[in-house]
């Protein structure tokens, strides 16, 4: 694929709605691609004028981390009362609700795995941003905006290189 082939492949895939909260510090790269797309748009007017860029995620200011770990101390406490001294089930119910929690924030397995073929798929086996083909078992289903879950507009997959690329370039690594 040639590489204005390969920017316009970019340039159509979803978008989320607007940058959010959006921090160019974390996106260094993101000066060259504004640039490249401003050129290609001189081009073809036609094509978006924003390319499908992860948001930084939510985070929490210092008043609200205050209530956080408030609220996470209450849940070990009501955890270990619950319990009653049995340390087997404190630790049952602790995963349980550890599990569940998780699933909240990143949808039950069967879910990602049934995305991720569907992804492999549409994708025609390649990374959503390098292009190469995806090694058969290592893929990662990576969303645009954490927040809007694991759908098929908000995902995309990668493969690992790509997600430790993007996820330095987020301030996660
Ligand atoms: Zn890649």
């Amino acid at each position: 694929m040639g590489r204005s082939a390969e920017v316009t492949r970019n340039l159509q895939a979803p978008r989320p709605e607007g940058r959010g909260n959006f921090k160019l510090r974390h996106y260094p790269a993101l000066r060259l691609v504004d640039k490249v797309v401003a050129e290609c748009r001189k081009l073809d007017p036609n094509l978006p004028a924003k390319l499908a860029i992860p948001l930084a995620n939510r985070t929490l200011t210092p008043i609200e981390l205050v209530k956080a770990n408030a609220l996470l101390e209450e849940v070990r406490s009501r955890l270990t009362a619950l319990a009653g001294g049995d340390t087997d089930l404190l630790f049952a119910y602790r995963r349980k609700v550890f599990k569940e929690l998780m699933y909240d924030e990143r949808s039950k397995p069967a879910v990602r795995v049934r995305l991720k073929k569907l992804k492999r798929v549409k994708q025609a086996g390649l990374c959503a941003i390098c292009v190469g083909p995806l090694p058969e078992k290592d893929s990662v289903l990576d969303r645009l905006h954490a927040v809007e879950g694991y759908t098929e507009e908000n995902t995309r997959l990668i493969c690992r290189d790509c997600d430790l690329r993007t996820q330095t370039e987020r301030g996660f690594a």
